[in-house]
């Protein structure tokens, strides 16, 4: 990583477009693996108000204005910077949202989203087979729209959406439903919770609840017994055990917070921009370090 004193003209800027971005922890992250890996490359903060018009197009072609290599984009951004891109992965297209963008060699911008991909390789990396699975996902949102594609793609049996929203589970079941036709997928009132989850291998929470610092609230019915063959996993890290992972815990199920998700999307990014393998482990160090600071 290029320090204080070491950044130059050939240094390469990568950064997070939000609203706000100050409390990102991918500078952290990025930063600790550019210097792990010799690389003369810099993450910043790069806040764009969301109430500014204009605002958006203009940060997103500055971009190769700018000379900069690419970006990450987070909420609340990751839907309209999409019309302002040359092109799209399909991964982005289908999901509708892009989270990692890319300047190419001749000046234009891609677009992808490497949620679906970090989601999938978090569960992998803790063993969690998911061909033939059958899923349940809470939440129906930006992160669930990521989800869903991930678990479709890597070929999950049937997904059932249940969402507080009933009709925008199922718009998604229907969206993904057009790029994987053999995965069943459909959408919910969250009453069918019950009922939905009893042959369920995998539940993944997709929704806000029990994030701090809403601790106390959970998407589950606490008369709903986990099995102990189950995984549950939140995406929510903050707290790493929220109150839906003590209540897997308590009935004997694996469960799997949102951290792995969060390093494996960035190191996904870190390698579609610098072409390098990620190091993996000290982007994990990295964001452990700095959840262990804030506790
Ligand atoms: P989002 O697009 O705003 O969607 C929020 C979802 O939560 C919607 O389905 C919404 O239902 C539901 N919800 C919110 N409040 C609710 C309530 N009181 N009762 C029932 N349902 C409720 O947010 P998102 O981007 O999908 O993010 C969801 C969570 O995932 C956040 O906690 C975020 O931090 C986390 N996340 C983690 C990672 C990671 O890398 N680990 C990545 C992305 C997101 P309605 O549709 O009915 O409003």
């Amino acid at each position: 990583m290029a320090t204080e004193s070491t950044i130059s003209g050939k240094t390469k800027i990568v950064g997070v477009i939000g609203w706000p971005v100050s409390h990102s922890i991918s500078p952290q992250m990025h930063n600790a693996a550019f210097r792990e890996m010799g690389l003369d490359w810099c993450y910043i903060p790069l806040p764009v108000d969301i109430a500014k018009p204009d605002a958006i197009s203009n940060a997103v072609r500055g971009l190769a204005a700018l000379g900069l290599a690419g970006a990450n984009v987070t909420v609340p951004h990751k839907q309209v910077v999409m019309p302002h891109l040359d092109w799209l992965t399909p991964a982005a297209q289908a999901i509708g949202a892009v989270n990692t963008i890319r300047v190419e060699a001749d000046g234009r911008l891609s677009g992808d989203n490497t949620d679906a991909r970090g989601f999938i390789a978090d569960l992998r990396e803790h063993g969690v087979v998911l061909e033939g699975t059958r899923a349940v996902v809470l939440g129906a949102g930006g992160s669930a729209r990521a989800v869903v594609f991930g678990l479709a793609e890597a070929g999950c049996l049937s997904i059932a959406i249940l969402n507080r929203t009933e009709q925008k589970a199922h718009d998604l079941a229907m969206d993904i439903r057009s790029f994987f036709p053999f995965c069943r997928l459909s959408g919910h009132a969250p009453e069918h919770l019950a009922l939905m989850a009893s042959e369920a291998g995998l539940i993944v929470n997709c929704t806000s609840l029990g994030m701090t610092p809403q601790v106390d609230t959970t998407p589950w019915d606490d008369a709903v017994a986990f099995h102990p063959d189950q995984v549950v996993y939140d995406l929510v890290y903050n707290p790493p055990q929220t109150r839906l992972l003590q209540k897997a815990a308590s009935d004997g199920a694996q469960g799997i917070n949102g951290l792995g998700m969060l390093i494996w999307q960035g190191a996904i990014a870190f390698e579609r921009w610098t072409g390098q393998l990620p190091p993996v482990d000290v982007m994990r160090s990295a964001v452990e370090a700095i959840f262990a600071g804030r506790k």
